[in-house]
């Protein structure tokens, strides 16, 4: 069986961009893959948490992924910081990293330009500490949004280099992304990616919104002012829109463009909210029953970080012997 590897930020709530894009996927794949989801906290720390939010954010991430469909019995389902082995990895990836490849990462870019007073080294590193999550999996595919398109790149590089310099170590991972909902657009600013670290929280609907936030938030989306439903390059807001509502109804767009023929976009927006909340429902249901259960929370978490101490320990093992490490 083929290894998949991928992971969500507990640096906020998640956001239905998180669940189109990525973790709707990774629960298809539990069927065929051996599958790593892992909530990469120390990721998170690339920009300011409070601690006790982030504690808080961790297990929601955690209650998520369960009540998404994400199964334990299938899945090994962790916590980044739990398995020490991706820190240690990632040190000695950044020795084969060049400054330069870095530089040029636009998420680091983006990101850097938004906190300047918390530029922080671990920004400029977070790739690589990505690169190393993949690479001690020895993941075959990497299922991401599209925004992570280039990191995957850069984990594919390292990975071929260090296989150059030492001996055939690494698999060379490849990235798993899906055309359709790859990049859920801001509803505040369809130019820009959907962001649960976006500070106005219209732009974003969170797996965990009320009826009302989603009702308020898509009524408030941005559109045009072209007034008619229709699915094109042009009217990017409501391109954003239909995709969101075709992932929750199951209906393909034409289908649902043909329905609001002529009908403007209050009718449309109306009914893509009670879509969304339809479409959350089961997910709200279980997440409360989840969230409640703290000692089976913990009971995941610690057998994931076991199997997954496992594998990776195996990986590292090589590395350090590959590097001219003494074993201990
Ligand atoms: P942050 O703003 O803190 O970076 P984020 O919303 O970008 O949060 P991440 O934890 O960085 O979320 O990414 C988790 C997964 O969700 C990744 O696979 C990423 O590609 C995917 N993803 C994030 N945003 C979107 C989006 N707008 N559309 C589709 N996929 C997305
Ligand atoms: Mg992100």
């Amino acid at each position: 069986r083929k290894t998949v590897f991928s992971g969500v930020q507990p640096s906020g709530a998640l956001t239905i961009g998180n669940y189109i894009g990525a973790i709707k996927n990774w629960v298809e794949l539990q069927e065929e893959y051996d599958c790593y989801y892992c909530i990469v906290d120390l990721h998170a720390i690339t920009v300011p948490q409070v601690p006790k939010d982030l504690r808080k954010n961790t297990l929601d991430v955690l209650a998520l992924y369960l009540a998404c469909g994400m199964d334990p019995e299938k899945s090994t389902l962790f916590i980044q910081s739990h398995v020490s082995a991706h820190v240690e990895l990632s040190w000695v990836l950044n020795t084969i990293s060049y400054m330069g490849q870095l530089n040029r990462m636009t998420q680091f870019k983006e990101k850097s330009r938004k906190s300047e007073e918390n530029l922080n080294a671990g920004l400029f590193t977070y790739p690589v500490l990505m690169a190393s999550d993949i690479l001690l999996y020895q993941a075959d595919l990497v299922p991401v949004g599209e925004d992570q398109k280039q990191h995957l790149e850069l984990a594919r590089d390292l990975a071929a280099r260090f296989n150059n310099k030492y001996s055939e170590t690494f698999k060379v991972p490849e990235p798993l992304i899906k055309e359709f909902g790859a990049r859920i657009m801001s509803l505040q600013n369809p130019d820009s990616k959907m962001s649960k670290s976006d500070p106005d929280e219209n732009g974003y609907i969170l797996l965990l919104d009320n009826k009302d936030a989603i009702r308020r938030k898509i009524k408030r989306a941005v559109t045009d002012s072209l007034g008619e439903v229709r699915y094109n390059d042009e009217q990017l807001g409501l391109k954003n829109l239909l995709n969101i509502y075709s992932t929750f109804s199951k209906e393909d767009i034409t289908t649902i463009v043909n329905r609001y023929k002529g009908t403007g976009y209050g009718k449309f927006k109306e009914d893509l909210a009670e879509v969304v909340v339809e479409g959350l429902s089961p997910i709200h249901e279980k997440y409360d029953y989840l969230i409640k259960n703290k000692d089976y929370l913990e009971k995941v978490y610690k057998s994931g970080a076991e199997k997954a101490e496992y594998q990776a320990m195996k990986t590292l093992r090589k590395v350090y012997k590959k590097v001219g490490f003494i074993p201990k």
